[in-house]
């Protein structure tokens, strides 16, 4: 995957999953996308995740291995408020554990925001210092995602799932072509939307001028990993100022 300078990407080495890989993408994704592109998009058979083809090894196969036990689900997401949103709203007994996963990052406040849930600054080293490093990506139960159901290796949260996990394959029918149009075209594409539709609904729900200013002062880009790093263990007062009157309906929110 592309490395761009801010440390939210150093986390996007890649998640993904589920046995559906290659269908299609969230349902309010697929509506943007195509309203912006027209068509079909690519299907990428390779990566097969129902037997997830980075954990079975193939004859004459030398490669290292992913852990069958989390594929590639060890990364922590983002998720924009509307996402959120829109998860602790489905009431849908089959998606429970699903909204449990987010009910519980809510419960945390770790970089819980009006934006959205970042990922918090420890995770944001752990994968820059620890995970890259020693090749843990795939490898390590230690680092698997909240939203990972381990009962059946499901996503708990996939008819939800961000840019990130809505877009990342470990391999691509058409070589390079894919992961250009996955990785570098649609990824960036989808997270820059997330970031204007997280800042257009807070500015929609009437939060304070002031606490957007102050989300803008901690990280120019409001998924700048500066953000949730001084959000990784957010004080009460930073808690307040970000939530603004919203303070104290911050699930409201
Ligand atoms: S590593 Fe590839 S095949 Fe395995 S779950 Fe992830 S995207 Fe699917
Ligand atoms: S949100 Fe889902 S697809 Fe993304 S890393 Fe977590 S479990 Fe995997």
């Amino acid at each position: 995957m592309a490395t761009v300078a801010d440390g939210r990407t150093e986390l996007s080495d890649p998640p993904q999953h589920e046995a559906a890989k290659g269908g299609p993408l969230p349902e309010h994704y697929s509506r943007w996308v195509a309203a912006a592109l027209g068509g079909d998009l690519p299907v990428e058979h390779r990566a097969s995740c129902a037997s997830c083809s980075m954990s079975n090894r193939v004859e004459n196969d030398s490669r290292e291995l992913f852990d069958a036990a989390v594929k590639c689900c060890t990364f922590v997401p983002d998720l924009a408020n509307f996402i959120v949103g829109s998860i602790i709203r489905d009431d849908d007994a089959e998606f429970a554990e699903g909204r449990r996963t987010v009910e519980m990052r809510l419960d945390y406040n770790c970089a819980t925001t009006p934006l959205g849930l970042l990922t918090p600054k420890p995770v944001s080293h752990m994968y820059r210092d620890i995970v890259r490093p020693h090749k843990l990506f795939g490898r390590s139960r230690d680092f698997v995602c909240p939203h990972y159901i381990a009962e059946g290796g499901r996503c708990g949260i996939w008819k939800y799932r961000e840019s990130v996990c809505s877009t990342w394959y470990c391999k691509f029918t058409k070589g390079s072509r894919g992961r250009d149009f996955w990785l570098r075209g649609l990824q960036p594409f989808l997270q820059a939307i997330d970031s204007v539709v997280a800042v257009h609904c807070v500015q929609v729900v009437g939060l304070d001028q002031s606490a957007i200013l102050e989300i803008e002062r901690l990280g120019s880009d409001p998924y700048d990993a500066s953000l949730g790093a001084q959000l990784g263990q957010m004080t009460e007062s930073t808690s307040r100022r970000i939530c603004g009157n919203f303070y104290e309906r911050q699930r409201e929110l």
